[in-house]
This record gives C-alpha cells, sequence and structure tokens, in this order.
C-alpha cells in the first residue's frame, strides 16, 4: 500500500499527550494536571446540561447570538465582535488558518502552550520560539524576533505553564511595535483569575492589530463540553468567522456556557477559593524547599533542584493518587506544574511532597 504524504510540517507535529484520570491500581485519585476547577460547573451550567437532552436532535444555533450576547452583557463588551469556538484552541486554529500559510512565521513564547506550534504547522507557517526572562514573557525579545514574514504572535498572560503575566503597559509596547502585518494574540485563557484584568480588551479598543482568546474551561469548569471565544476588532472577527464551520458549538455547550458566566456568585466563589489555596499551596512548597513563580493562574509550577528530583516527586505522587504535569515539553526540565485544587487536594499535595522531601517516600 502507498502511503499519501500529509501537507508539510503535519509530521512535525508531536502528537498530545496527557489528560490520564487514574493511577492504575491507586484509589482516591485527584487530576491536577489540566488546570481544571476543582469545584466543578456551575449547578446552573448542569441544569442547562440537562435542560437540553429534549432538543439535541436539532442543529445548533449557528451564530452563538445568545451566548455572544450573555457573554456581551457579563464583561461590558461588543457582542458583534466576539467569535465563539470549540474551545479556545479552535479560536488559536481559525487565527492561524486565516493568517498564516506557508512561508509565514508564527511567533510565540520559549514556554508558551502547545497549541500555538501545532496550529502553525497544521497551517503550513513556521513556528518561532522566542526565549523568555526568567520564565517570563520578553516584550525586547519577542519584538527583535519579528521579521517581515511574521503574521502572528502568541502571548499567553497569565502564561501557562509558567504562571507568569506582564503588565498592560508592557503588552502596549508589544503591540505598538510590531511590524505592520502582524497580529497580537493575547491568550486570556487564565485572565479571569487576575483581579481587574481585562484580558487585553482596553487595548483592543485603542488598535487593529490586538485579538484576545478566552475560555470557558478554567474558571467555569466546562472543559469538558469545548466552549471559548475570541474578541477582536470587527472586521477581524468577521474573517475568523468565515473560516468557523457553521455549526461549530453543540447546543449543549452553548447553553452551559449561557448558564454559567451568568451564574456570577459560584464563579466569585471559584476565584476566591483559588486565590486562597493557590497562596497555601504556594507557601508550604516553598517551606519545603520547592519554591515557585508567583502564579496569576489557577495552578503554580513547583520547581525542583533538578530533573531526576523532579520525575522522581512524579512518580511519589503518582503512587499517592495525585496526578500533576511533567513539563518537560515545554523546555521545563525541573518543573511540575500543579493545578490548584480544593483544599482537600492541595493538603493531599504538600502532605505528599513533604513526605517525598523528608525521605520517606
Ligand atoms: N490557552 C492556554 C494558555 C491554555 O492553557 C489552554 C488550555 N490548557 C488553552 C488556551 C485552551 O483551552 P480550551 O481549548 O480548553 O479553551
Amino acid at each position: 500500500m502507498s502511503l499519501i504524504a500529509p501537507q508539510p510540517g503535519i509530521m512535525d507535529i508531536a502528537l498530545y499527550q496527557g489528560g490520564a484520570a487514574h493511577v492504575d491500581g491507586v484509589a482516591n485519585v485527584i487530576k491536577l494536571s489540566s488546570n481544571e476547577n476543582p469545584l466543578g460547573p456551575s449547578p446552573k451550567a448542569v441544569e442547562a446540561v440537562r435542560n437540553s437532552a429534549a432538543g439535541i436532535h436539532r442543529y445548533p444555533n449557528t451564530d452563538h447570538a445568545p451566548l455572544r450576547a450573555a457573554i456581551g452583557e457579563m464583561t461590558g463588551l461588543n457582542p458583534e465582535q466576539i467569535i465563539c469556538g470549540a474551545g479556545s484552541d479552535e479560536i488559536i486554529s481559525f487565527l492561524c488558518q486565516a493568517y498564516a500559510g506557508p512561508g509565514d512565521e508564527v511567533l510565540h513564547t520559549e514556554h508558551g502552550f502547545a497549541m500555538y506550534r501545532i496550529s502553525a504547522l497544521a497551517a503550513g507557517a513556521t513556528p518561532v520560539e522566542v526565549r523568555e526572562r526568567d520564565r517570563i514573557t520578553d516584550v525586547d525579545a519577542l519584538l527583535a524576533g519579528c521579521t517581515e514574514r511574521t503574521k502572528l504572535v502568541f502571548v499567553a498572560n497569565p502564561n501557562n505553564p509558567t504562571g507568569t503575566m506582564i503588565c498592560a503597559a508592557e503588552i502596549a509596547r508589544l503591540a505598538d511595535g510590531l511590524p505592520q502585518q502582524a497580529l497580537l494574540v493575547l491568550d486570556g485563557a487564565y485572565a479571569e483569575f487576575v483581579d481587574g484584568y481585562d484580558g487585553g480588551a482596553a487595548l483592543i479598543a485603542e488598535r487593529d492589530n490586538v485579538v484576545m482568546t478566552r475560555t470557558f474551561s478554567k474558571l467555569y469548569g466546562l472543559g469538558g463540553l469545548r466552549v471559548g471565544w475570541g474578541y477582536g476588532p470587527q472586521p477581524i472577527i468577521d474573517v475568523l468567522n468565515r473560516v468557523r464551520g457553521p455549526f461549530n458549538l453543540s447546543t449543549t455547550a452553548l447553553l452551559a456556557a449561557e448558564a454559567a458566566i451568568r451564574d456570577t456568585d459560584y464563579v466569585e466563589h471559584c476565584r476566591a477559593q483559588n486565590s486562597r489555596w493557590r497562596a497555601w499551596l504556594a507557601k508550604a512548597l516553598a517551606e519545603l524547599g520547592v519554591p515557585s513563580d508567583t502564579s496569576c493562574a489557577n495552578f503554580i509550577l513547583a520547581r525542583f533542584a533538578s530533573q531526576t528530583e523532579a520525575e522522581a516527586c512524579d512518580a511519589y505522587l503518582q503512587t499517592q493518587g495525585l496526578i500533576v504535569r511533567r513539563v518537560a515539553g515545554y523546555n521545563l526540565p525541573n518543573a511540575l506544574r500543579i493545578t490548584v485544587g480544593d483544599e482537600i487536594a492541595c493538603r493531599r499535595v504538600a502532605a505528599a511532597v513533604a513526605a517525598f522531601k523528608g525521605g520517606t517516600a
């Protein structure tokens, strides 16, 4: 059998690893490897999922107007400048499909989210990795990394997997310094965890070269339903809508997302819990000799003395039913990314790291 070759670049995409939720032979496993909401979805979103069942023989709404209106109402943004996708992953993919192709470059930071590279390669473009400074996005390095072929610059703020973020003035400096043909994509998957941060909305109001992406998978607890959105200048949203499949979001997902974003009490509760237990966990691990940078998201990047120690701790945590994320693939071999769980999860992580460090492991 002769195999038909895929488009150039496709075989450079590494298959995605991760997401396991169990450890063979271990009970009471807690998954802390995908930055999900440990408190689960809003009960109102669950009710919306149930209520959606009777209508699933119909195709879903195609323009997502009710969800865009709800997002607009809750954020103050113009619904006409919003596009919804199957996770923000899909918005990232639309951006690459629409704006980058063979010969074009897509910049992302050294420890940037894996989808930037995957989507750039899938579009036939060339991903270009730019170094960070001490695990923090380096605007000067990004500006220096731009060429006349740069079409997209992806910056997650806060960044995954480092948890760090840069200030609005730095982002503005980046947007203003980009070459004319390049679009800045501010990935705000974790923006909701930062008090008072608009994800870049104010910046977009004054510029035509910035887009932001957001998600319902993190604070809103809907990772399994795949809902994300993008916001930007209307002409760019119009472009993205042309590559969007007409039925890219299911009825169930649309209704659940609308209920989730409207449930402000629950959202506030989740946000407060995250802040509280993130600080607690970071302090507890630091006291055990495992420091992390100040995280602005719902995870911490715990740094060990060596790759060997990080791997050994990961293996030990698994025996204790705690699944965290190795980030060696992000060029962070000494680190483990740990989602901030609920109180029980955080206490279990701290106790297990203490046992590991104390040699009782
Ligand atoms: N951006 C960043 C920085 C992320 O960490 C993630 C999920 N891990 C995403 C985007 C994609 O999230 P989703 O597709 O679930 O919206």
